[in-house]
């Protein structure tokens, strides 16, 4: 076993692997519950990190705008 289907899973949430890994890898979630939680909890981190460097972004105009 040289090739783990489970080191795809970051990637995948990235959306970094191409047409045929990403089907293969869509495939392999279907039955690995493992892969699924961890696509889910990076999938979770990567749009936290996006919205805190977008809030980053259009918050320095205008400081502790939000309530
Ligand atoms: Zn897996």
């Amino acid at each position: 076993m040289t090739h783990d289907p489970h080191d795809l899973a970051g990637a995948y949430a990235l959306d970094a692997l191409g047409e045929a890994e990403r089907k293969r890898f869509e495939r392999h979630l279907d039955e690995c519950p493992a892969c699924t939680e961890e696509v889910r909890g990076l999938r979770e981190t990567t749009s936290r990190l996006g919205l805190a460097a977008a809030r980053r972004r259009t918050s320095r105009g205008r400081r502790r705008g939000r309530s």
